[in-house]
């Protein structure tokens, strides 16, 4: 097999799955680069239809609202110099869609099954040219279940919680508590976890990566080693 730097000149689509704060966002734009891959996150999605909802009141339980809302929304992920830029109808949301009361609803609306089937198409649209990091919840087993690497990267909820605390400082942000960030996190795998459509789970073919005493160039070289060897 032809390869480049010890990587397979094959375009793979890579699956990166795994509850929130465990590194899958370093990760993914870490290996993405390497590879000279598309990064796509399919959590800023779910973010944006929760600004959407958010703005127009539109409640998580609101079924019929929220299908209607993903009926008139068009969300988009755009490469940009300063990283991805998340627009919803034509509007910049990428500050936005980081908010602790938007992250909430995010994981409440995901629950939703017309929320779910209005972003698996534009998900898999996103992914329509070969060579691909997606990151997400269920990647690896509802998204793209023919990927030909899925990793499910995992960590310490304590240490996971203190990534996303220091994360928050350093972007500037009014950061909440570690308790209270602590909390949240916990409420959202739980949600993620025991929803009945698409839940937080490894796929049988994932590779599983437990980041909690490893550093981020650590965990790209397992997941390159893995790559290398398709
Ligand atoms: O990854 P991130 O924390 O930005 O995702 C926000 C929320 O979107 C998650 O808590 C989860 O509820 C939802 N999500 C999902 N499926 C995905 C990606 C995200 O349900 N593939």
């Amino acid at each position: 097999m032809a390869s480049v730097h010890g990587q397979s000149s094959k375009r793979l689509i890579i699956t990166i799955d795994g509850p929130s704060g465990a590194g899958k966002t370093s990760a993914s734009k870490l290996l993405a680069q390497k590879l000279g891959y598309r990064y796509i996150d399919t959590g800023a999605l779910y973010r944006a239809v929760a600004v959407a909802a958010h703005a127009e009141g539109i409640a998580a339980d609101d079924e019929k609202g929220l299908d209607a809302l993903c009926r008139r929304i068009s969300i988009d992920l755009q490469s940009s110099q300063a990283g991805l830029r998340v627009i919803l109808n034509g509007r910049d949301i990428t500050a936005e869609i980081r908010a602790p009361h938007i992250s909430m609803l995010a994981s409440a609306v995901s629950a939703k099954p017309v929320v779910r089937t209005f972003l698996l198409s534009l998900q898999r649209s996103l992914a329509n040219q070969k060579g691909v990091v997606a990151e997400g919840r269920d990647m690896g087993t509802v998204v793209f279940p023919h990927a030909e690497a899925k990793f499910f990267l995992d960590a310490d909820p304590h240490l996971r919680a203190q990534r996303r605390y220091e994360e928050l400082k350093v972007q500037g942000k009014d950061a909440p508590n570690l308790e209270s960030i602590e909390k949240d996190m916990i409420q959202r795998d739980r949600n993620d976890s025991t929803r009945s459509v698409a839940p937080l789970e490894p796929a049988a073919d994932a590779v599983r990566i437990d980041s909690t005493t490893l550093s981020l160039e650590q965990v790209v070289e397992c997941m390159l080693n893995h790559v290398a060897r398709i």
